[in-house]
């Protein structure tokens, strides 16, 4: 098997630099041409097989409400039950593929999304309101995802020899474990959803694929570039639908071997109760991967340098409206900094500049959805008794869902604001007393993903790798944005059951390990004997 440029370094693909012309007028050509073609039909699609009849639900543009972005087939129970069985009967001569076949089809892909970048980031402003520079991220994160796993997959599943003793051969390898339900949340429409389908196909699992449901026509664009570079249509199925109709019973099917899930920690923990309940019929237990939510803090030094501090707030607190697992939605101030800090904080709120995503000067764009703003827009109006408003922006047009960043100062630690994930641009400012007070507070929540400091005390930022303990930490700088392989990603608490995804071991979790043990002593070998003699 030729896999040469597989065995070349994993590298990050760079973002898009939007300081060129060039690559802003590029990026809005691409815009311009999805504009002319919508609203874009998302099929269901079962063994290569498309279907665009039947139910349909409507996706709107959530920076401009009356744009119709596509319209999405919803998949029944009896699609879920052809593409299982198509995919449990292909299932296992894609495992015993050698990993390089499937490791190439990876790299492959990555090729065809590398080549469609602004196209599948355009999308994205339109489908969820992502901005420019963030949707960009998104795409090249998914890029990311499959050269890394196509690497890391020779590295961690090929066979390996065992311990090294005469006369025995032992092997260890890593082998797909049957179908994988791949249920992705909408907020990294890309990226999560190539990561999970990636690392479980190039593990030897076959996959249904089903997006979230605001972001059907990105999961599709996907789908359709993996079928383009040669991934089975038996292997691959897409299943888009609400998961409140057709996640439970994919996850409950017996034929089901496990789930990779991202998403709230409601829906992750149900999915880990029904996945539980072994039913007549089933081969395995279900393993699930399942990666949750956070209620992320930055802590803000007394001798912080406010500059970087303040830069590092807004954007880990309000890049894509606070919309991301990652996001900061609690800063913890040290003694004397708060008031210079929160002065600082309210000018910069100020000053973004909010706007539709599709707008290249967009820096906050909207909410994903009706329900998303109906929802913050109640926090903001009703943040609960202990909560005093320090600073409540104004949302620019009820075009779109557009939130303004809201910005409280809470007193008391086990404030809804400081232990609930909003999932939105509001902010909650506790004033600790010292360091010491600050990190007992930081990991006061039940989640463990991300967190931030700003110091220039050594010691405290010793402390803080001891005592804040998230599945990623970040000193002096923000605490959204980790990149694969640099930062692997994923928390524990509610927040995860600790996975790194973009990091070493992450595909084990989608394989079972097997050994083979050869006793080489043996003495003569019996002739193969041709069946008819
Ligand atoms: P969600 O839990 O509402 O939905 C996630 C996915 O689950 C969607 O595809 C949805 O259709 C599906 N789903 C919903 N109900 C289901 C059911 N009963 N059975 C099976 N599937 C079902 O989450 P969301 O709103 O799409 O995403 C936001 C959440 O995701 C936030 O909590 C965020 O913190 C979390 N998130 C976590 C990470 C991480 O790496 N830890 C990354 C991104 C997002």
């Amino acid at each position: 098997m030729k896999c040469d440029v597989l065995n070349t370094p994993f590298t990050n693909c760079p973002h898009a630099d939007f300081v060129d012309k060039a690559v802003r007028a590029a990026f809005a050509e691409s815009l311009e041409k999805l504009k002319g073609s919508l609203p874009l039909k998302v099929p269901v699609v079962v063994s290569g097989q498309k279907r665009f009849e039947g139910r349909t639900r409507p996706r709107y543009c959530p920076s401009q409400k009356d744009w119709q972005v596509a319209a999405v087939t919803l998949a029944t129970q009896e699609d879920v039950d052809r593409a299982l069985a198509a995919a449990a009967r292909a299932w296992g001569e894609w495992r015993d593929l050698p990993v390089e076949e499937r490791a190439l089809l990876l790299d492959k892909l990555a090729d065809r999304i590398q080549a469609d970048r602004f196209d599948l980031a355009a999308l994205q402003t339109l489908e969820v309101g992502k901005p420019w520079r963030e949707a960009d991220a998104d795409v090249t994160e998914a890029i990311d995802f499959c050269r890394y796993y196509a690497r890391r997959a020779l590295v961690e599943l090929a066979p390996r020899p065992q311990g090294n003793v005469w006369g025995e051969r032992n092997t260890l390898w890593y082998e797909g474990r049957g179908v994988a339900a791949i249920i992705a949340p909408w907020n990294f429409p890309l990226a999560i959803l190539t990561g999970m389908a990636t690392a479980a196909l190039v593990a030897g699992n076959a996959v249904l694929i089903k997006p979230a449901g605001q972001s059907s026509a990105i999961g599709y664009g996907l789908y359709e570039r993996m079928i383009e570079v040669g991934f089975p249509p038996d292997v691959v199925h897409f299943i888009p639908g609400p998961g409140s109709e057709i996640g439970d019973y994919i996850v409950e099917h017996p034929l089901i071997a496990m789930i990779a899930f991202t998403g709230s920690k409601e829906v992750g923990l149900s999915l880990i109760r029904k996945a539980g309940n072994t039913k007549p019929g089933q081969a395995q237990v279900k393993k699930v991967v399942c990666e949750m939510g956070g209620k992320n803090a930055i802590i803000i030094d007394d001798d912080a340098d406010l500059d970087e501090a303040v830069a590092g707030v807004m954007k880990s607190a309000f890049g894509y409206a606070g919309q991301k697992c990652s996001a900061c939605s609690r800063v913890i101030t040290v003694g004397q900094v708060h008031e210079p800090f929160v002065k600082r904080l309210i000018e910069a709120c100020r000053s973004l500049h909010i706007a539709p995503a599709h707008d290249p000067a967009c820096q906050l764009g909207p909410v994903i959805d009706e329900g998303a703003y109906q929802r913050l827009n109640g926090v903001i109006a009703n943040p609960g008794d202990g909560a005093t408003p320090l600073y409540i922006g104004t949302p620019p047009s009820d075009d779109g869902f557009f939130v303004a960043p809201a910005l409280f100062a809470v007193q008391d630690p086990r404030h809804r604001l400081m232990q609930e994930e909003l999932f939105g641009p509001i902010l909650a400012i506790y004033q600790a007393k010292n360091f010491d007070e600050a990190l007992e507070v930081a990991v006061s929540t039940e989640f463990a993903l991300t967190g931030g400091v700003f110091s220039r005390s050594p010691s405290h930022l010793e402390a803080a790798k001891k005592r804040f303990r998230v599945g990623n930490l970040y000193l002096n700088r923000g605490c959204t944005g980790a990149m694969v392989d640099r930062q692997p990603f994923g928390g524990f608490g509610m927040s995860g059951i600790g996975t790194k995804a973009g990091g070493p071991f992450y595909l084990l979790s989608f394989a079972d390990p097997r050994c083979v043990t050869e006793n080489t002593m043996r003495h003569g070998f019996t002739p193969d004997i041709p069946p008819e003699a």
